[in-house]
Order: C-alpha cells, then structure tokens, then sequence
C-alpha cells in the first residue's frame, strides 16, 4: 500500500477551507471514492505527491501539459517574460505574436481574442454568434462540455431534440431554454429541426472529437453535415477545441478531418499550463467585436505576459519538434495495449483514441453518444482507477473523461502502465 497521510491529512484541512477541498469539483475523486492525492511537484511525465509517491501522469493538467511537466523551455520563457513585469492591461507584443502563431496554426482563424479561460472563451464566442446573426438560440450534443457558462450547462433528455433543462442548480430554466441538445453523432435530428427554427439558430457548438464524455470520435459526415446544415441557414457553427486544439493535429481537429468551422475555441495546451484561452475565426465575424463593433467583450488579464510566453513557447515547440507522428505511436501501443489486455482477460470494452487521447470504457459498444457512454460499467472503473493508483499510474478520477498521452510519455512510461493495467484488471 502506498502512504497518503499527508495527503489525506492536508486533504481535511482544504475541507474546512474550501467547498469540497478542491477548486473543480472533479479533482475531488468522488467518484472514485477515494481521498485524492495532494500533489507538490511534476516533472516530465510524472507528478509527485505530498507523501513521496511518485506516478506516470495520464491527467497533465486536464490536457495542457502536451509537453510534459515543468518543461525547462516553457520555465525559461516564464522566468524571462516575468522579469519585464507580469501584467500591462495594455497591447503587448508577445500577443501580436500569439495571434499570428494562431492565424497560422489554425486554418479557419484570420483573427482571434486571448481571454483566460475555456468557460469564457465559448461564453464569448456564443455571443458574438447571436450579435453576428441577430439570432438566440444554440444548438449543442449531449455529453458535450463548453466550460461552466449558464447556457451550455444542459443536456438532452433521451432521443429526440429536448428544450434543454439545467444540469446545476442556480441556472435559470428561462437561459436554457435558449440552448436545444441533441444527440451527438445524430445529424438526422438536428436537420430536421434547422429546416423548422432555422431563422432562430444562431450557433451550433459541438466538440469536434468528444472528450469530456470520454473520447468519442465523431462518425464519419457527421462534422461535414454540421457544416453544411450551418452554411445552409446561416448559422455560426463553433468548434470547441479547447481540448483537440495542437492536440489531435497541430491545427486542431479542423486540420485532421478538414472542417472548417466559422468561430473555433481553444484552451489548456494554449497556454501551456498557464490559464490562457481564445477564440477566432473570420475576419468577418471577429470585427463584430468591441471597440470594432457593438459585441462586448473585455478582460483585465486577457492576454496576459506569463500565459502568452508560457503559451507560445509551447506551441513553438510542437512547430518545431513535431511530435505527432511519435504521440500517434505511443498512444496506438498504449490503446491497443489495452484492448489486447481487455480481450484476452474477457473483459467487455471499448477502447476510443484519436491521436494523444484516448478512453477505456468497460462497455461493450458501441459508444457513439451520451447514452451508450452512461451504459459503462462506472463501478468497475473505480476499481480499475484504485488499483492504477496503487500501482503508480495517475488517471482521471473518472470512467468519462480522457487519458493524455504527451511528448514527455517514452517507451518505457507506456510498457509500465500496461504492465500496471494486466495486473489491475
Ligand atoms: C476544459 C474545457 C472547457 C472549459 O475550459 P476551462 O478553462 O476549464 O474553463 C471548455 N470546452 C472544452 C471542450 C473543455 O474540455
């Protein structure tokens, strides 16, 4: 067994201090049913915790940390950028060259806005969708998550399109009644009901490759039928890739199933551990911004130095090194790893990957949408995740969200954690 009394110690004391002992409700481990580990240090593909127990990291950060913990590059630009001061509230130059890094990376962008998280950077994009458009409602697929905006905190109800109703309370019934859910990789619903409220849809929002109920990958037509649908009444189709953003391509999911949406929302890898989000797309769209035009927008800290270098050094890094032949390898051997392991241990599953994430679902399959990810044996994964922990191989706390795979994960990390998953299953 491993020790955790400083993290369980440290961990009641965050109890009285913070709501729940955490600053994000997943950290907390509820669903797995354990305390979770205080964590003091990271370095390359593994964190520390407060007791010395040491763990090949599967989490990085929720996505952000594609090259690892504490990258010295990134420290060094940090530490450089910090010295000139940490924040102006004024034009900067390292933002300049954000924006153009972006424009460049990111086929459908030809202008953007820094802002200093995901949950805002869709909450802005939203907007400047129904002042573009003059329009309110926004289209969104079950088991999609946009960040903890009011309106995009609703799901589907089973089947067919729901008016939405709230996942948490304090959300007002009247603000997501603006937000219709449909299934995700169901193109046959929504089309039918753009053919009716085409004049009142503003947005459809969607996560190109799903990655917060699991990985689910989208079928094959179903991003090129949101395009078509969105070109055809006029509404804005978003891209949310705070997640697949520099991660599935270096251009995002748009890069690799060559889609481009009219607004595209990033995150986590932006700003390379820093909190550093964006939004952009065409000119033609982004000019409706304040002071340009009449959408308001605004940010004490957007663009902050610290994020941006951290940010930018990150993503010149992926430019230069380009590591997404060596991730693809990786994350093939561990996904196939575990579907071996699973097959040969009779062990129902469905293994989804599409390049550096990918999820272990203890269902048969297969799993396409909201409804067949809640078919996962959820009790199972609890066990799985303790006796992963036990063995060094820190997952997400939970049966639905994904695994990371990133530069810093060599060879070796891998063989470790399927040698630690045949003993755990
Ligand atoms: C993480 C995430 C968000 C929210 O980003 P925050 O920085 O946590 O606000 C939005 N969309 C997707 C797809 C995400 O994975």
């Amino acid at each position: 067994m491993t020790n955790t009394a400083i993290s369980e110690s440290l961990f009641r004391e965050a109890k009285e201090l913070i709501p729940g002992g955490v600053n994000s409700p997943v950290r907390a481990f509820k669903s797995v049913g354990l305390p979770p580990r205080i964590i003091s240090s990271g370095k390359g593909a593994r964190v520390t915790d407060a007791d010395g127990n040491v763990f090949i990291d599967f989490v990085c950060s929720w996505g952000p940390l594609i090259l690892g913990h504490a990258h010295p590059e990134v420290l060094a630009a940090i530490s450089a950028t910090m010295r000139h001061g940490t924040s102006f509230g004024a034009p900067t130059r390292l933002e300049i060259e954000m924006a153009r890094t972006l424009t460049e990376m990111v086929d459908s962008i030809e202008m953007v806005r820094l802002v200093n998280s995901g949950t805002e950077a869709t909450m802005s994009a939203i907007r400047l969708a129904r002042g573009f458009t003059g329009r309110d409602l926004v289209v969104k697929f079950a088991g999609c998550y946009h960040g903890h905006n009011d309106g995009l905190l609703a799901r589907a109800g089973s089947g067919a399109a729901t008016f939405a109703i709230p996942d948490s309370m304090g959300v007002p019934a009247r603000v997501v009644e603006q937000t219709v859910v449909f299934p995700f990789n169901d193109l046959e619903a929504l089309d039918q009901f753009m053919e009716g409220q085409a004049d009142r849809v503003a947005a459809v929002i969607v996560e190109p490759v799903a990655g917060n109920m699991g990985v689910v990958p989208p079928k094959a037509g179903f991003l090129e039928g949101l395009r078509s649908l969105c070109t055809r009444h006029g509404a804005v189709l978003i891209f949310d890739e705070v997640i697949t953003g520099f991660r599935v391509a270096p251009g995002g999911a748009q890069e690799l199933y060559g889609i481009k949406p009219d607004l595209t929302c990033l995150g986590k890898i932006i700003g390379g551990g820093l909190p550093l989000a964006a939004f952009g797309g065409a000119r033609s769209i982004m000019e409706h911004l304040a002071p340009v035009g009449g959408v308001y927008q605004a940010g004490t800290l957007s663009g902050n130095p610290l994020a941006v270098s951290a940010g930018l050094t990150t993503l010149q890094i992926l430019r230069r090194d380009n590591p997404y032949a060596d991730l693809e390898r990786k994350s093939s051997a561990l996904a196939e790893g575990l579907r071996a392991i699973c097959t040969e241990k009779g062990i129902p599953h469905t293994v989804h990957r599409v390049g550096s994430m990918l999820s272990l679902f203890f269902n048969p399959g297969p799993v396409t949408s909201y409804e067949d990810v809640m078919r996962s044996d959820r009790e199972a994964f609890s066990r799985f995740f303790g006796k992963m922990l036990e063995q060094g191989i820190y997952l997400a706390p939970s049966a639905f969200e994904a695994w990371f795979v990133g530069a810093a994960h060599g060879d070796e990390e891998i063989a470790a954690t399927l040698e630690a998953v045949r003993r755990s299953l």
